[in-house]
């Protein structure tokens, strides 16, 4: 869809590592531009496309911590207790219109605007009251105690949010309270997504005999929604050269990145190599990673349409391709889309059961993570590993990660794992 930056991609008959080929793919990319203002209700997931500077004081007064009597806390004593007078009442919302002289107290509400001469709050729990006097026995509070600052959540003309910040709950809630009631995001990054493969029927139609259902379109779809793109839809391309041309060209005039699955392995490799080599620079990458070779990634250009777009080319295999999903692609929109992305947490589990894996490559198996009888995670694996099998896939709640130079794995030993859901 834009113009891209043409970039030297690492290419060749080495295998890389998952490190070095998310590097080179980090590398190659600039993020989109574009960018729209919209209703905070609205940003959710979306990549904030500025740094967010407050227009004011959070909170604009100081202001009272604690339910109780404010005063001025010059009236504490070390040695005897401290005896104020409640000369009124100041709530939340609707500030005390005198000065708290010494030896005064206010009744205050939690939140409510310190009245001018007061500057610490006792508790109302931590007093003794006694008609319209107040007692502070001495050490109870400190001079100050209770009070929050004007400003001390966020100073006016301070960065409240980065540019490139993907929005959650807490953010919106952030906005809101500087009393913003639209924010300015970037545009939505759109991910053209077909599958190849002669084999492949869509779910609901007859399957005839030795055909197979298309999953990874369900499944990448998925992925792609909880990512905030938006997704194009170019569903189910023949194992043909010419469909195959005319649907990268409709992908590319659509879409800022183009998402395939099947269709680069050897099998397929030497047409599909071919064509995408015609249409723009295309590294077929061999990567030291199970399950998930092979991979293609770099930029294709439509004639047509004069534009470019960053091509994707996930195995077919469904388990391979998720796992390139996440090992890969995943960070690389989140780039492209604006994000600062926070690199996925790394947790350590311990694993139950001894894993055989030999160094050199990136292993990722499929892994059910929780709480052993000691309360520590653990992590088992599910069943078969196969990268065809997505029982695997969807069983599991996290990828254990077997790292490039990690060799195997006894019972007990920690290892790195995914969590695939979170509180976000
Ligand atoms: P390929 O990469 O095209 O050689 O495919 C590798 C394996 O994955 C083959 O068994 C394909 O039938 C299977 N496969 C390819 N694409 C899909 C898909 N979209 N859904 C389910 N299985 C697929
Ligand atoms: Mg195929």
């Amino acid at each position: 869809m834009s113009e891209l930056q043409p970039s030297p991609l690492m290419a060749g008959d080495r295998h890389l590592s998952v490190a070095e080929a998310r590097a080179a793919i980090a590398a190659a990319l600039r993020p989109i531009e574009g960018r729209e203002s919209l209703p905070l209700a609205e940003t959710l997931g979306r990549v904030l496309a500025d740094d967010l500077i407050s227009p004011i004081d959070v909170p604009a007064h100081d202001n009272s911590a604690m339910d109780g009597y404010a005063f001025a806390g010059a009236a504490l004593h070390a040695d005897h207790a401290c005896r104020l007078t409640v000369v009124g009442t100041v709530l939340a919302g609707k500030p005390f219109d005198g000065t708290v002289a010494a030896g005064e107290c206010v009744r205050i509400m939690t939140g409510a605007v310190m009245p001018a001469g007061a500057d610490s709050v006792v508790p109302l729990e931590l007093c003794h009251i006694d008609g319209a006097t107040v007692q502070v026995e001495p050490g109870v509070i400190e001079p100050g105690e209770n009070r929050r600052r004007r400003g001390e959540d966020l100073a006016r003309g301070q960065a409240a949010l980065r540019a490139g910040r993907v929005l959650k709950p807490a953010d919106l809630g952030l906005a809101a309270s500087l009393g913003l009631r639209e924010l300015v995001v970037m545009r939505r990054l759109r991910v053209a997504l077909f599958s190849t493969g002669d084999e492949l029927r869509a779910p609901g139609e007859p399957l005839a005999p030795g055909c197979i259902y298309d999953s990874n379109r369900s499944a990448l779809q998925a992925a792609l929604q909880r990512l905030g793109v938006e997704v194009v839809d170019l569903g189910l391309v023949r194992d043909d050269r010419a469909a195959l041309q005319a649907t990268l060209e409709a992908a590319v005039a659509q879409a800022d990145v183009v998402l395939t699955s099947g269709g680069v392995s050897v099998g397929d490799a030497d047409h599909t190599r071919e064509l995408l080599g015609q249409m723009g620079e295309v590294a077929f990458w061999k990567v030291a990673m199970r399950p998930g070779r092979p991979f293609a990634f770099g930029p294709l250009h439509a004639r047509s349409a004069g534009s470019s777009s960053w091509l994707f080319a996930l195995p077919g295999n469904p388990v391979a391709a998720l796992v390139s999903f996440y090992a890969f692609v995943r960070e690389a929109l989140l780039l492209l889309a604006g994000a600062n992305p926070e690199p996925l947490p790394v947790l350590q589990a311990r694993c139950t059961a001894a894993i055989r894996k030999r160094p050199g490559r990136t292993e990722f198996q499929r892994g059910i993570v929780e709480p052993g009888a000691d309360g520590a995670w653990q992590v088992r694996i599910t069943g078969a590993q196969g990268a065809g099998i997505l029982r695997s896939m969807s069983e599991a709640n996290a990828l254990v990660v077997l790292r490039h130079e990690q060799a195997s794995v006894a019972a007990g030993d920690p290892v790195d794992v995914w969590l695939f859901d979170g509180l976000t």
